[in-house]
């Protein structure tokens, strides 16, 4: 956890563009965006992975994704965006907490 850098985001030792932030999670910007809009989803507890989450951890995700579509138009995804949460070595995960990639702002590839 001390490594981490979505753990140091949260507490500010690490510089990020926030969009969004309660008590639960934050939304920032991707640092390396794959498409015009990229933001990433990160719940304030440190899970490296969905098979390490708990219930409230659980409900955290729903809230997240309660508040993803209530923010939908005021983060210029009006048209549509894609979810993504990638899972593990074969999922390509790179960053050891939990986390959904909020995707949009143009037309994605179909997947
Ligand atoms: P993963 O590959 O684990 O699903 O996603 C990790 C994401 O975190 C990547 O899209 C990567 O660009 C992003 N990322 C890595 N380091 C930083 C950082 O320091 N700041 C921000 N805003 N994003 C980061
Ligand atoms: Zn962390």
């Amino acid at each position: 956890m001390e490594d981490c850098i979505f753990c140091k985001i949260k507490v500010g030792e690490l510089p990020s563009t926030k969009v969004y932030e309660d008590d639960d999670f934050i939304i920032i910007k991707d640092i390396n965006p794959v498409a015009k809009i990229h933001l990433i989803a990160i719940p304030n507890e440190h899970y490296p992975s969905l098979e390490m989450q708990t219930e409230h951890g659980a409900q955290v995700l729903g809230k997240i994704l309660h508040k993803i579509g209530e923010l939908g138009d005021s983060l210029g995804l009006e048209n549509g965006y894609r979810l993504v949460i990638n899972q593990g070595e074969d999922g390509g995960q790179t960053v050891q907490h939990l986390h959904i990639h909020i995707i949009g702002g143009e037309k994605l590839k179909n997947m």
